[in-house]
């Protein structure tokens, strides 16, 4: 059984389509990826999972529950960590952590609390009121992992956290699967989260646009290189996968497809790489391959033939 099944989700706000035809699924033990741009629709989605926003249409369901009918059910299986984390200004840190795992009820691991506050670095004793945007996300991410529970939705939950305490979530992340646990994990940023994903939704103006794993989504990703060799490089562009060649004061800068990687690096290692860089595939590098796929695609079943205003 699916623990988040959704289908042909719909929200609209006045004449707004907020969210156009939803469709994903995460399975147990699974680290789901919910990924796209500012405003894209991730945090209206999660909002109709946790029961807050009714649909306007399609069918929602969590441990095979409706998750607006059931809600009370099913918030005793979930943890949740929202982008923008409030909490009572005049209670501490340590005071809320309690007050949520207290709602939470007597699942939850007391030992674990405290070995999560020194990991995270977090001064337990000062007024939510005085912690930043990273130390209010911190006391939010303590409770919710501190807390047993079988599905895991984190909306953004990093945005305000140093690199350092980003080492720290994806550690806790990797310990909850490993223990079987479900994670549905979103954010605007697709390298961030690449590496505890098993499977990634990439949703677009209120539509997914792709699923998969990363794996499978390798035809859609380039990854950017820039690389200086002792000899020059010969016949570059005749390697399978290579565009945009470019000679920049640093060295050649290229991108590859994903899945052309090895067999290019292994041809370039012949003229002696003495610097190579290279930056992962962007979520916009993804949209792009997508929209252009789409249009061969066109161009193909037209015959070629493709009007003018397309
Ligand atoms: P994301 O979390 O991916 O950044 P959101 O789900 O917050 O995006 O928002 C998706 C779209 O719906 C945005 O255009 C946003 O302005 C709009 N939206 C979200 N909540 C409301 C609301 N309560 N009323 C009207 N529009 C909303
Ligand atoms: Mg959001």
């Amino acid at each position: 059984m699916s623990i988040v099944e959704v289908s042909d989700l719909r929200k609209k706000f006045g004449k707004f389509n907020a969210l156009d035809g939803v469709n994903f699924k995460v399975n147990q033990g699974e680290v789901f990826g919910f990924i796209g741009p500012n405003g894209a629709g991730k945090s209206t989605t999660i909002r109709v999972l946790l029961g807050i926003l009714k649909a306007t249409k399609g069918d929602v369901k969590l441990f095979g529950k409706d998750a607006w009918k059931e809600a009370v059910e099913i918030h005793k299986r979930i943890a949740y960590v929202p982008g923008d984390v409030n909490l009572w200004p005049n209670l501490t840190g340590g005071e809320v952590i309690d007050l949520f795992m207290k709602l939470r009820g007597p699942k939850d691991d007391r030992s674990k609390r405290k070995d999560l506050i020194r990991k995270f670095g977090l001064d337990t004793t000062k007024k939510c009121r005085t912690y930043s945007k990273g130390n209010r996300q911190k006391v939010a991410l303590i409770a919710a992992f501190s807390s047993n529970a079988d599905l895991y939705i984190l909306d953004e939950p990093t945005s305000g956290l140093d690199p350092l305490m980003e080492q720290v979530f994806q550690e806790c992340v990797m310990e909850l699967k490993n223990k079987g646990k479900s994670i549905l994990l979103s954010s605007h940023i697709l390298s961030e989260v690449e590496k505890l994903c098993d499977k990634v939704g990439i949703i677009r103006q209120g539509k997914i646009i792709e699923t998969g794993s990363l794996d499978e989504l390798r035809h859609l990703t380039r990854t950017h290189i820039l690389i200086k060799t002792k000899k020059s490089i010969s016949s570059l562009n005749e390697i399978h996968g290579i565009h945009e060649i470019k000679e920049t004061n640093q060295g050649l800068s290229f991108q590859i497809d994903t899945e052309a990687l090895a067999d290019a690096i292994s041809y370039i290692s012949q003229f002696g790489i003495l610097k190579l860089e290279s930056k992962p595939p962007t979520l916009e590098d993804i949209f792009m391959r997508h929209y252009e796929n789409k249009v061969l695609e066109e161009v193909n079943e037209t015959g070629g033939v493709l009007s003018a205003s397309k």
